[in-house]
């Protein structure tokens, strides 16, 4: 018998006008896009090889070698999220067989370690990056996250390249959650591999990840004994596409074309400012959030102020008061914030104050809403 092909119904939600509210976008990304950095995701598209799309790929390697503060070659952007840069860097650097030390002081260590465990990797978590974990475990990679975003806490990082580098480990930092909102030198620090996202300080929509790998990372991928696992994010043939070795480009994928204007467009913004301006004002503006706290009788969660991630303040749930009623106050205002994440759900508030967002007027317009909001809960 003949089947009867079945004509499907069009989806009647997907024929409705699709709605997006203009929102402050206040919780951890990610932040408002810059109206420049909007209009350039509307030009035009071009060939990923047309030589005025290598041009723009090859301004954007220069910008992020700026903001990363690395003379790396191998400086580029990964397509995907955050997280692909977390992929990117850990399927290249680790192969079966080696040790990775993952210093755990929030979400993101936990999610490297889980990711490195999938790949069959021995993994040994700590609480701090302490030269004796580092001496005794003899780690191939060494993983800290610098902005932890689920806590608000900024890691220093002095110190820790010299004492990976002493017993011959790579030092893995995530900067996705701070990259321009707080202090960071990849080349000062000795970081062998570092990787960060457009969403948050950039400004930009996500869907790229910023990545750079020393010399000392690119030789250790090149000895290895395994290939990559992945093609999509192995490092030299994306190294390659990007313009990064002296070989002709290949075709490796096509560039999301118009996130990579993007991304070229919030480099040159920052360009303008000057990275070191931007982190700065991202310290001035976290003091001024500190001092409005105090004077509504709301208090960070990170004690010691250098502990404090500039970009990303973390503000204690009082007692007796839902997190979840106040961030929808704050909502109803067109404002976002956001609660906690995973052990700090209901203990606190997490307000970004990415790029754009990091401003005076701002600030102060979500912190008395804040405060507002919270006062309404008390007094009930
Ligand atoms: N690391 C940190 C510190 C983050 O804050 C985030 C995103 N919140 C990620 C990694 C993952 O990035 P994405 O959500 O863009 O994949």
């Amino acid at each position: 018998g003949t089947m009867a092909l079945s004509t499907p119904v069009p989806p009647a939600s997907l024929l409705e006008e699709m709605v997006v509210p203009s929102r402050q976008l206040f919780g951890p990304g990610p932040s408002n896009m810059a109206d420049t950095i909007a209009d350039a995701q509307h030009r035009n598209l071009l060939g990923h090889l047309h030589p005025e799309f290598i041009k723009i790929m090859a301004d954007t390697r220069l910008g992020l070698q700026y903001v990363f503060k690395t003379k790396n070659s191998y400086t580029f952007a990964v397509s995907g999220t955050g997280h692909s840069g977390m992929e990117c860097a850990l399927v290249n650097l680790l192969e079966r067989g080696d040790r990775f030390l993952v210093v755990e002081i929030g979400l993101w260590g936990k999610r490297a370690a889980d990711l490195a465990i999938r790949m069959g990797i021995d993994v040994n978590i700590v609480a701090a990056p302490h030269g004796e974990a580092i001496e005794e475990y003899k780690p191939q990679v060494v993983f800290v996250c610098h902005g932890e975003s689920s806590t608000g806490v900024v890691q220093p990082l002095d110190g820790i390249g010299e004492i990976c580098h002493q017993t011959g480990a790579l030092l893995l930092v995530d900067t996705v959650a701070s990259l321009g909102g707080a202090r960071f030198d990849a080349d000062a620090l000795g970081v062998d591999c570092v990787y960060s996202a457009t969403q948050k300080v950039l400004n930009a929509p996500p869907g790229l990840a910023p990545i750079s790998f020393s010399d000392r990372a690119i030789e250790k991928i090149r000895n290895r004994k395994t290939r990559v696992a992945s093609f999509y994010f192995d490092a030299l043939e994306l190294g390659n596409y990007w313009g990064c070795d002296a070989e002709i480009k290949r075709y490796h994928h096509t560039a999301p074309i118009s996130t990579v204007y993007a991304l070229r467009t919030a480099l040159a913004i920052v360009a303008k400012e000057g990275i070191d301006a931007s982190i700065d004002r991202h310290y001035q503006n976290a003091q001024l959030i500190y001092k409005l706290l105090e004077a509504n009788s709301l208090e960070p969660f990170v004690e010691k102020e250098e502990w404090r991630l500039p970009c990303l303040t973390t503000v204690k749930v009082p007692a007796g008061v839902d997190w979840k009623e106040v961030a929808d106050d704050l909502m109803a205002e067109g404002v976002e914030i956001a609660g906690g994440l995973g052990p700090t759900v209901g203990k606190i508030w997490r307000i970004g104050t990415f790029g754009l967002n990091s401003d005076k007027t701002k600030i102060e317009q979500v912190i008395s809403l804040l405060a507002r909001a919270v006062k309404k809960r008390c007094n009930l």
